[in-house]
């Protein structure tokens, strides 16, 4: 029977390979990777999980974590990562929302778990980080030494779904976006193909695996291309800085090399093995993407994607990566940019809504079919909410969230544009913009900054070297000194944060 996404990612796999090293030292091959998938897989279907079922997951990262996705494609099953930050309450949403057969926690929270799930009829297990022995903890994990490591696959195709993820939800609640087997693999033989990702590869993978990133991204790219990856709990800049001697390629958020930038370790010398650095889920900066490269030698490969749709864009792997854009769609990728009240197509290079359509492209969100229906055009294009543009040559830029946009006494105002000038001023190392309401305007425009080490920065003076740049109306009319922009996990800047901080900056 066909499993499409098993299948596909582990039909030409070679079994002797290695497919993760962990940071505790253990290897982890590719027939690893067939027996412990397929005795996840045993011990869901005697758990009582059948084909379209939900298996809910919030763990700590370990090999196992992958293997219990893996394990839960292969039954037919529907993964849904959740992030480890969320609380019960949160999680008490997931439940209600996406009705799991079972839900795997950490064992240190079964205690909390014990009742939601019980309440609800869902099987609770547990799966742990790796004890001293480099082995995972909790009842999964214990029951595993004892599972079948043969297993006949579900059968499943094109459309049937293989994992629902939650959209990080900072304005309303959260979103499960359905993905299905096909989403998946034909994304992960883009990404191969474009980023020529081979069984020699040997991949540098500190992100988080409840989100697509590195979950998706990078653990589907790299079973794809039966490459390796030094597998890190997460970003310590000594792990990593040991790590990349070995490595051949690292994919990051743009705060990994933001911080890596600050480590004077970070040299040419060190990272001369690396044939690849790639960039993704928030902008990396212009300044940085240089930065980098002056340092290291490499140009770090920037590209775009969305947890609804895996990687829209890439910049070229041979031809220019372009600092500041996001390069070009993938392989049977299209995008466009049209008008957001409209929906007229742009073609003039004029800033507009990003729209995308392909095989990527995820089936709707669950069981929200009106909110599904609003963001897809009849043409099966799925509106992104970023806006962008597209340059003479053809390379995406991003502008920012179509909800970020500043809207004040009837103009429309791009942070973006904003923020790229003040961070051109001297001192300044980063910045945000965004609007609050003001009883004139609508919306005001306010910022917040942050100052490089060592520079005493003036809000009258960096207010007053904006004067002769931009328009009066986008001028900030007040701008904060911050420590540091609040950011989540995956290094976006939570302007919502921002927003509701500073909401009462014009209020009479
Ligand atoms: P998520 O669903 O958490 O992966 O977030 C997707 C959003 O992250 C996109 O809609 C963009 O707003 C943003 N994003 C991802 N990659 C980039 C990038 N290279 N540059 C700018 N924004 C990005």
């Amino acid at each position: 029977m066909t499993n499409l996404l098993f299948d596909g990612l582990l039909a030409g796999n070679d079994t002797a390979n290695t497919f993760a090293e962990t940071h505790d030292g253990r290897i982890y091959r590719y027939n690893d990777v067939m027996q412990d998938s397929a005795r996840f897989a045993n011990l869901l279907i005697e758990r009582g999980v059948k084909p379209g079922d939900r298996v809910a997951v919030q763990v700590p990262k370990s090999v196992e974590a992958l293997m219990l996705y893996l394990g839960t494609v292969r039954a037919g099953g529907v993964f849904l990562p959740l992030n480890t930050a969320y609380t019960v309450t949160e999680i008490e949403y997931f439940l209600n929302n996406a009705t799991p057969r079972i839900l795997v926690c950490d064992p240190a929270r079964v205690d909390e778990y014990n009742e939601p799930t019980g309440s609800r009829g869902i099987t609770l297990e547990t799966l742990g980080a790796t004890d001293e022995s480099a082995t995972a903890t909790g009842s999964l994990a214990q029951a595993l030494a004892n599972a079948d490591h043969t297993f006949e696959n579900a059968s499943c195709n094109k459309d049937d779904l293989a994992a629902i993820l939650y959209t990080s939800g900072t304005t309303g609640r959260s979103k499960g976006a359905m993905l299905t087997h096909n989403n998946l693999l034909s994304n992960a033989k883009a990404l191969v193909d474009c980023w020529q990702l081979t069984a020699d590869d040997i991949l540098l993978h500190a992100l988080p695996i409840f989100h697509t990133h590195g979950l998706f991204v990078a653990t589907n790219a790299i079973l794809l291309a039966s490459s390796s990856m030094l597998f890190l709990p997460g970003f310590d800049a000594d792990k990593v800085i040991e790590g990349l001697p070995r490595a051949t390629t690292m994919m990051g958020v743009p705060t990994f090399y933001t911080r890596l930038l600050e480590d004077p370790r970070l040299t040419g010398e060190l990272v001369a093995p690396i044939r690849l650095f790639i960039s993704g889920s928030a902008p990396l900066l212009a300044e940085t993407h240089v930065a980098f490269e002056a340092r290291t030698g490499k140009r770090i490969l920037e590209r775009y994607g969305m947890t609804e749709t895996s990687i829209i864009t890439s910049n070229p792997y041979t031809g220019e990566r372009r600092a500041g854009t996001v390069g070009f769609p993938l392989p049977g990728v299209e995008i466009r940019i049209t008008d957001a009240e409209s929906g007229e197509i742009i073609t003039n290079g004029e800033t507009g809504s990003v729209e995308v359509k392909g095989p990527n492209v995820f089936k709707g969100y669950w069981q929200m079919p009106d909110k599904t229906q609003e963001d897809m055009r009849d043409d099966g294009f799925f509106i992104t909410g970023d806006l962008g543009r597209i340059d003479e040559d053809g390379y995406l830029h991003i502008v920012g969230r179509a909800k970020d946009l500043i809207i004040s006494g009837g103009y429309n105002i791009y942070p973006k544009e904003l923020e790229l000038l003040i961070d051109d001023i001297e001192g300044v190392q980063e910045s945000a913009v965004f609007g609050v309401p003001h009883p004139d305007f609508g919306e005001g425009v306010v910022g917040v900054l942050v100052s490089t080490n060592g520079y005493t920065l003036r809000e009258e003076d960096i207010l007053e070297m904006l004067k002769g740049k931009v328009a009066r109306f986008k001028q900030p009319k007040r701008l904060y000194l911050i420590d540091s922009l609040p950011r989540n996990t995956m290094g976006k800047v939570q302007k919502n944060i921002l927003r509701e901080q500073y909401k009462d900056t014009f209020s009479v």
